[in-house]
């Protein structure tokens, strides 16, 4: 084995004990918001006062629906997140009339990586996998382009790993719910 391959194994394997070890510090996946917890999750939401213009961010594109703004950590040169401005905790919450939704999600952030010069056929998307989210508010990342990407970034948000799932994933698992 050469030895770059083996030093991007050990990588791998060192974020993935991260991702786990956070996984177990970050206590049990919190539940999913009823209209009844609504409002109060939406206080106490990092994402969901970005949406509301609580907080600082350097939003790219608003509508009715979504909010999108670079991730302050870019794993690329163009890294973005699509935020639903609903407080949905995360892709394991949705349900089959939520695929318009994610269908929607996945435009838009090629639509807007377009906008910020960036080219969708060099894109990563993808949502985290509860419990690996250190932000429950549910959220899909566009990041590109892939060749780009570092290492830890490219452990980090690996299509259909354990923590980090495309939307297609999403929506084929979407289909298959009750
Ligand atoms: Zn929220
Ligand atoms: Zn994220």
């Amino acid at each position: 084995m050469g030895r770059l391959h083996s030093s991007a194994l050990r990588l791998t394997d060192r974020v993935y004990r991260i991702v786990k070890v956070s996984a177990r510090t970050m206590s049990a996946s919190p539940p999913c918001e009823s209209p009844q917890t609504q409002h109060v999750q939406r206080a106490k939401c990092l994402f969901c006062r970005i949406c509301d213009g609580l907080e600082p961010s350097n939003i790219v594109h608003q509508d009715e629906e979504f909010v999108v703004f670079p991730d302050i950590r870019p794993a690329a040169p163009h890294h973005y997140l699509v935020l639903t401005r609903e407080h949905i905790t995360d892709a394991k919450c949705l349900t089959r009339e939520h695929i318009p939704l994610v269908e929607k999600m996945t435009t838009l952030s090629k639509e807007v990586l377009v906008t910020q010069g960036g080219s969708p056929d060099t894109a990563r998307l993808g949502f985290h996998w509860p419990p690996f989210h250190s932000i429950s508010h549910l959220h899909l990342h566009i990041i590109a382009p892939e060749s780009e990407m570092g290492l830890i970034g490219r452990a980090m948000f690996k299509s259909n790993s354990f923590w980090f799932v495309t939307p297609e994933k999403v929506i084929e698992q979407l289909q298959k719910k009750a």
